[in-house]
């Protein structure tokens, strides 16, 4: 199969520092793929340079089949692409925000009237067509940069980062439409993101990147059994003291119910809980530091 993004080998250096450290992925086509980590892993720089907004300092980065260097102008007609910093027009009503977008792919005006209406529609954003984007509330924004990037008919589409600064319940919705178009429109996605649970639920793969490099990767299900499904937790200290009885020491079994049958075993199980493990637990294994 080929890869619908790949990554060979890949650096950027800023200022004399490698913030993208040869990295090395293949995304599939039709796959969602999310990369995780803290603040200043590299992960928008990683989607800047693959969708052409930064270029690499060495490496090799194919995206639907063109080389990113070589072939900036088939990329972008290729890929959507939903940035972190909201990109909308504020003093362009929704409408011309998006008319503006299909100008400037060419879509042919008939196309680009029944489009524009069709993805507005697809994001609940019909009764807003004439408002100023500045109207809009943070998610609809995003709804709106969302339709944007799919005008011109991608077939991969990065998110940086859709959800930060949503609500609970905006970001479901959101999330919603991510899994819909996935799965009725088959399209690619590659999203970054620092919460696990958008990569929990989303995420088909998972690529977990710290200071620069990729440090695990796989599906969820993969990296729970590499690392154990169990885990007991045991508070380091009860003195009474908030701060210190706020660490926890993390032990990982390869199943709960092993997890459970070790703290049945313990004579004192005073501070000590087991519970499923999930991607942050997987991170602080590896990184001995939290996600946020
Ligand atoms: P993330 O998206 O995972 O939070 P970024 O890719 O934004 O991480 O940043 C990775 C590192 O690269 C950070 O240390 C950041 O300060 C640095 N960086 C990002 N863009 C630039 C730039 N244009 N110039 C210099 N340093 C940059």
């Amino acid at each position: 199969m080929v890869a619908a993004v790949s990554l060979q080998n890949v650096h950027k250096v800023y200022n004399n520092t490698c913030v993208v450290n040869d990295l090395s992925l293949a995304i599939h086509p039709g796959e969602i793929f999310g990369l995780l980590g803290p603040n200043g892993a590299g992960k928008s720089t990683t989607i800047r340079m693959l969708t052409t907004l930064a270029q690499q300092t060495q490496g090799h980065i194919v995206v639907a089949g063109y080389d990113v260097t070589q072939q900036p102008a088939q990329v972008r007609s290729k890929i959507g692409v939903v940035l972190q910093q909201v990109s909308v027009d504020a003093d362009l009503t929704v409408w011309e925000n998006m008319e503006f977008h299909g100008r400037m792919h060419h879509i042919p005006a008939a196309q680009r009237q029944a489009d524009i209406r069709q993805w507005l529609g697809y994001v609940g954003l019909s009764d807003r067509t004439q408002d100023k984007a500045k109207t809009l509330s943070g998610g609809m924004k995003r709804r709106l940069q969302i339709a944007r990037a799919l005008l011109h008919r991608p077939s991969i589409l990065f998110l940086d980062e859709p959800t930060v600064g949503l609500d609970p319940q905006t970001r479901r919705r959101l999330w919603e439409i991510i899994l819909e178009l996935n799965r009725e429109q088959g399209m690619t996605m590659l999203l970054t993101t620092h919460y696990m649970e958008e990569v929990e639920y989303l995420c088909d793969r998972i690529g977990i990147m710290d200071q620069g490099r990729l440090i695990e990767s796989g599906t969820l299900s993969e990296l729970r059994q590499k690392h154990g499904e169990g885990l007991v937790m045991k508070q380091q200290s009860a003195t009474g003291d908030a701060a210190a009885d706020n660490r926890w020491e993390y032990l990982f079994f390869p199943t709960l119910a092993e997890a459970n049958q070790y703290l049945d075993q313990q004579p004192d199980k005073t501070g000590m809980m087991t519970r499923p493990a999930n991607l942050e637990d997987i991170f602080v294994e590896l990184t001995g530091r939290n996600l946020d």
